[in-house]
C-alpha cells in the first residue's frame, strides 16, 4: 500500500478459485459427485464437505471454490469428475491468482477475530477430554444447518456412531469372504472352526486361512455390538455445563472482556432448551455481563421463565467420567464449598482475540495496536486507526457483537464516503 488520505494505491491477490464465477450457477452437481470427503472447517470439523465446495450455504456470491490441498487433480491423482458433470463449463483447473491495483480514498480493515486456543488451559481438557468443547463447536452443533442438524450430539457419540459404520461395513466384507468358504466346503463356518480346532480336519494353507478369518470375524462382532451397546445408552445431550471467561479476564491470557460471551451462552443455553425440554443448563461465571438495551432483561428470563441455572463460581477444573462424561470441579463461591458436577457436555465461553497475522496488516498499512492487539483507536473517534483515511470496525477494533459489529461497518462506510467527498 502507498499514498495517503484520499488517494492510496493498494495492490490486492485476488485467490484463484478454480471456478469461472461468471457462469457457475451454484447448483451444486459438482460438490455432489465429488469422491473426496473432507473435515469442513465451517463446521468446525464436526462436519465434512467436498474438495468443491462452499464455505457455508450463505455465502455470497453462491459460488463453488476448488480445495486444492484435497483435490485429486492438484494432487496429481486421475479425478476430472466436477469439469464433466458442471453443465455450464465453470471449472477452470488453470485458473491463476490474480494481481490487482485499486485506486481508492480510503480503507476499512474488517480483519475478523480468532477464537482462543483452549488447550492452553489444560485444566479444562480441551483436546483431550472429547465431550468438552468450545461455544462455536456448540453453536455449529446446535445449528439446524450444522453437521447434526440442530441434535446436541455428544462428540464422543459421533466418533462412536462413524466407527459403528466403518467396522460394520469391514465386517461385511469378512463375512462375505467367509461365505465363498462354506460354499466351497458346503459347510457352515461354525461347524468347521470346531471340527478344526478339535484336529478332525486339515487341509494344507486354505483351513487355517479360514480359521483364522473366522476368528476375526468372532472378535470385530464382539466389539461392534459392545459398541453399539454403548451408543444405545446415550441419546442426545440434555446436562449442558457452560464456562465462562475462558482466556478473557484472565491475566495469564488476556485480562479484558470479550463482551459477548455472557449473553452468548444464556442464548445457546435457551435455544438447547427449546430444542429438548428436557435439557437443564448450567452457566459458571464470575459475573454475567449483560450490557445492552434488554440484555438484563433476557438473563432475568433465562432463569426465571425458561429455568437456566446461573453458578457463581470459577470452575478449577473439568475432569471426565466412566461415560466419557465431563466432571465440573468449581467452587460455588455463595456458600463457598467445593463442588463436582457430572454433564454430558461442557461447553467453554473461549476469549476473542485479534487474528493471527494482524500484526503484518498494521505494518503494511502503519496503523498502530493497542496492549491487546487490536487496532489503536482515540476513545472519542473509534473508527479512526492512527492512519488518516484508514478505518477499522468490528473485531479488528476490540471484541464486540454481531449487532455492534454491523452498527460499526455502517458507520466506517460514513466515515470513508466523507474522506472520498473530501469532508
Ligand atoms: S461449478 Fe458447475 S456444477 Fe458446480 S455449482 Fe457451479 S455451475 Fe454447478
Ligand atoms: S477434480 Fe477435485 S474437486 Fe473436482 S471432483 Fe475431483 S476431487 Fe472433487
Amino acid at each position: 500500500m502507498t499514498g495517503s488520505k484520499g488517494d492510496f494505491t493498494v495492490t490486492v491477490r485476488k485467490k484463484a478459485r478454480y471456478v469461472n464465477e461468471n457462469l457457475c450457477t451454484g447448483c451444486g452437481a459438482c460438490a455432489e459427485k465429488c469422491p473426496t470427503i473432507v473435515s469442513d472447517d465451517y463446521d468446525m470439523g464436526l462436519g465434512k464437505r467436498k474438495a468443491i465446495y462452499r464455505h457455508y450455504a450463505q455465502g455470497i456470491p453462491s459460488i463453488f471454490c476448488i480445495d486444492t490441498d484435497h483435490c485429486r487433480t492438484f494432487q496429481g491423482k486421475k479425478c476430472g469428475v466436477c469439469e464433466k458433470v458442471c453443465q455450464a463449463k465453470a471449472i477452470d483447473y488453470k485458473q491463476q491468482d490474480q494481481i490487482l491495483e485499486l485506486k481508492v480514498g480510503a480503507i476499512i480493515l474488517a480483519t475478523g477475530y480468532d477464537l482462543f486456543d483452549a488447550t492452553r488451559i489444560p485444566e479444562y481438557g480441551y483436546g483431550r477430554l472429547p465431550n468438552v468443547i468450545n461455544a462455536m463447536e456448540f453453536e455449529r452443533l446446535l445449528s439446524a444447518s450444522g453437521p447434526t442438524e440442530g441434535h446436541v450430539e455428544r462428540p464422543s457419540d459421533l466418533r462412536d456412531h462413524h466407527l459403528i459404520g466403518t467396522m460394520g461395513k469391514g465386517l461385511k466384507k469378512s463375512t462375505k469372504s467367509l461365505a465363498s468358504y462354506e460354499k466351497k466346503h458346503k459347510m457352515s463356518s461354525d461347524d468347521f472352526y470346531k471340527q478344526f480346532t478339535a484336529g478332525n480336519i486339515s487341509d494344507g494353507d486354505e483351513f487355517p486361512k479360514w480359521a483364522k478369518q473366522y476368528e476375526n470375524v468372532q472378535e470385530a462382532t464382539k466389539k461392534l455390538d459392545e459398541l453399539k451397546a454403548k451408543a444405545e445408552k446415550f441419546d442426545i445431550a440434555t446436562r449442558l455445563a457452560f464456562i465462562q471467561c475462558v482466556g478473557s479476564r484472565d491475566f495469564r491470557f488476556n485480562k479484558y472482556c470479550s463482551s459477548y460471551c455472557c449473553m452468548h451462552s444464556i442464548k445457546e443455553a435457551m435455544m438447547a432448551k427449546d430444542h429438548d425440554a428436557r435439557t437443564e443448563a448450567y452457566i459458571f461465571n464470575m459475573d454475567l455481563r449483560t450490557v445492552g438495551k434488554g440484555f438484563e432483561e433476557y438473563k432475568v428470563r433465562g432463569a426465571e421463565d425458561v429455568g437456566l441455572h446461573y453458578i457463581r463460581g470459577r470452575v478449577a477444573e473439568i475432569t471426565q467420567d466412566e461415560n466419557e462424561n465431563p466432571v465440573i470441579w468449581y467452587e460455588e463461591t455463595t456458600s463457598q464449598t467445593v463442588k463436582s458436577m457430572p454433564v454430558d457436555l461442557a461447553v467453554l465461553a473461549v476469549a476473542c482475540e485479534a487474528p493471527k497475522g494482524i500484526e503484518k496488516m498494521a505494518e503494511l498499512v502503519g496503523a498502530e495496536l493497542d496492549e491487546n492487539r487490536f487496532f489503536k483507536t482515540h476513545p472519542l473517534q473509534p473508527l479512526d486507526t492512527t492512519v488518516p483515511g484508514i478505518f477499522v470496525c468490528g473485531c479488528a477494533q476490540a471484541p464486540m457483537d454481531i449487532p455492534e459489529s454491523v452498527a460499526q461497518a455502517s458507520s466506517a462506510a460514513s466515515r470513508a464516503a466523507e474522506t472520498i467527498a473530501g469532508k
